[in-house]
């Protein structure tokens, strides 16, 4: 669907920081040169019963909140109704969203709808944890216009889960997964983590394989990183375990991308695989090709033009803000042509479409082929990337060292 009254509409400068303070948003509408895309919404719910040991992400086990944190999002919901006007995608994700009821996600897509054209064949995501989800849930989710549902399993595995101090079950895991299909669930998206202490290659396998044995629609694999801060680092570091090597992290990413790819999976960007085209992640593909995004709730970053911008990063500055009918807004940055070509380098040669080099140049002003000839020849010797159809893209051994390709 059109946006309502095109791309002016949708170009704004959030001025100066000090200008967040005032009661309503400060729009300044400026000739920002970009396409017409359909922006993409995100939602975050910052809340948590419990802590994963190996989480660093910002969450707060105070759900008794929940119920003033949704009033608060709806207000900043309205403040954004003069600067984006349509959205084709809406990504619930967290924390924990799962814990929101049903009637609390009706109340915020309903402020949504009002606000919003929302395109009739959106995509829209929840992320949900095994341990919340009955069938009724999953069915009234479906019901309020969820389309996708992203599980976060991460094991099937009891004793991985909880050395990973997740609070589900492997038998949870299946019960969602299972519940999730029997609620009309036709997008359904798993999460698993793999490089854990305990977990070898060949249980890997057998947690992707059953994984697989389900036919969820998306699989996304992520290598456990260890913040310094988290509970699980410190085990690491008192037991004097380690995280894989370069070798065995890059045997566990090739197992990862056989045992998918032979089950008929699209290996689409370094962690992620759709059973078919469709199933791709439209909302993190905004992600990745900078289309306009807005992020709402505390330490959401949004895009738009060449400005980002993000909100304040607690659960309490943000709800004050709101309060007091201000912005939540910490900060915001005018990224530069050189900043935006190389992160468009950097995010492109994670995905196996790879970089569009016509569009790259209109977009960024940098013909690749004629800027990086020495490099990108020498990258194509070394079977890491390849030209085809207009496109650089990266093999497969080159998605396997991708962070270091855009390094270019
Ligand atoms: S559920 Fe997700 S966000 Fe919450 S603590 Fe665990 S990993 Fe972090």
């Amino acid at each position: 669907m059109p946006a309502k009254s095109g791309i002016q509409k949708l170009k704004i400068i959030l001025d100066s920081v000090s200008r967040f303070a005032c009661t309503e948003l400060q729009i300044f509408i400026k000739n920002i040169p970009m396409k017409e895309e359909q922006a993409g919404l995100y939602i975050h719910i910052p809340f948590c019963l419990s802590k994963c040991g190996y989480c660093s992400f910002y969450s707060i086990k105070s759900v008794d909140l929940i119920p003033e944190y949704i009033a608060a999002l709806k207000k900043e919901i309205k403040h954004y109704r003069n600067v984006f006007s349509s959205f084709d995608t809406i990504y619930i994700g967290g924390g924990t969203p799962s814990l929101l009821s049903t009637g609390q996600i009706d109340d915020l897509f309903s402020t949504i709808n009002k606000y919003f054209d929302i395109d009739r064949k959106a995509e829209i995501t929840i992320e949900v944890n095994p341990g919340d989800v009955s069938l009724e849930y999953l069915q009234a989710l479906r019901k309020s216009g969820i389309n996708r549902l992203n599980i976060g399993i991460q094991s099937f595995d009891d004793k991985i889960l909880r050395f990973l101090e997740r609070r589900h079950s492997s038998k949870e895991a299946i019960a969602a997964i299972k519940a999730a299909k029997a609620a009309g669930f036709d997008n359904l998206g798993v999460d698993l983590i793999y490089g854990v202490h305990g977990l070898g290659i060949k249980s890997w396998k057998n947690t992707l394989q059953k994984a697989v044995s389900f036919a969820p629609e998306h699989i996304s694999c992520y290598q456990l990183s260890l913040d310094d801060r988290t509970p699980l680092y410190k085990k690491y570091s008192s037991e004097g375990w380690k995280l894989p090597d370069e070798n065995t992290e890059l045997k566990l990413f090739f197992t990862t991308a056989d045992v998918l790819e032979n089950a008929g999976y699209l290996h689409y960007e370094v962690s992620n695989f759709a059973r078919l085209d469709k199933f791709k992640s439209r909302h993190n593909q905004k992600y990745w090709q900078h289309v306009p995004y807005l992020g709402l709730g505390p330490a959401a970053h949004s895009f738009l033009g060449n400005k980002r911008w993000w909100n304040k990063a607690t659960v309490k500055t943000y709800l004050n803000e709101i309060a007091a009918g201000k912005m939540p807004v910490e900060d915001m940055e005018n990224l530069s042509t050189d900043q935006l070509q190389l992160e468009a380098l950097f995010l492109g040669l994670r995905t196996k479409a790879g970089i569009n080099l016509k569009r790259y140049k209109t977009r960024y002003g940098i013909d690749l082929l004629v800027d990086k000839k020495t490099i990108i020849d020498a990258l194509i010797k070394n079977k890491l990337v390849e030209l085809k159809n207009g496109f650089l893209r990266p093999t497969r051994a080159g998605m396997a060292v991708a962070d270091s390709l855009a390094l270019i």
